[in-house]
């Protein structure tokens, strides 16, 4: 998968938005990490059960080698989640919207990846969890 740094200009797809990267990982390049909170992690749970940027094939976790992870969530929890073959795109306090590849929730869950804070903030307030201010993310 292509890698790009935390917060650098999405010019993966052309888009009218102000769009910056996040999660984007790979095993060559050093990431931050850190605990994520329950919620952020419930919040991409939600919103990688309606990503956008579908594609036809899945990337490969280059960390572990995992195709194709899978994860409980959707709105009720129960759906089977298959990351890593679309994006999701959360809207930011300023207008900014963050594109992250799905695989970001296996990142967090598996290896430890801290996204920015204002990604988890947008996260929660997206999937409708809560208004993502009182968020702690913990390094
Ligand atoms: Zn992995």
């Amino acid at each position: 998968m292509a890698y790009f740094p935390d917060l650098s200009p999405y010019t993966y797809e052309p888009s009218e938005r102000h769009m910056v990267n996040v999660g984007w990982l790979s095993g060559r390049h050093r990431y931050p990490k850190g605990l994520v909170a329950d919620v952020v992690v419930n919040a991409l749970k939600v919103l990688c059960a309606r990503p956008e940027n579908q594609m036809r094939g899945y990337h490969q976790c280059e960390f572990c080698r995992a195709l194709a992870p899978s994860v409980l969530g959707g709105d009720s929890g129960t759906n089977e989640v298959f990351l890593g073959s679309a994006e999701v795109h959360v809207e930011g306090a300023e207008g900014v919207v963050y594109a992250a590849p799905t695989l970001v929730l296996h990142y967090i869950l598996e290896h430890q990846y801290c996204p920015p804070r204002k990604f988890c903030e947008a996260a929660v307030r997206q999937a409708g969890l809560g208004a993502g201010d009182e968020l702690t993310v913990l390094e």
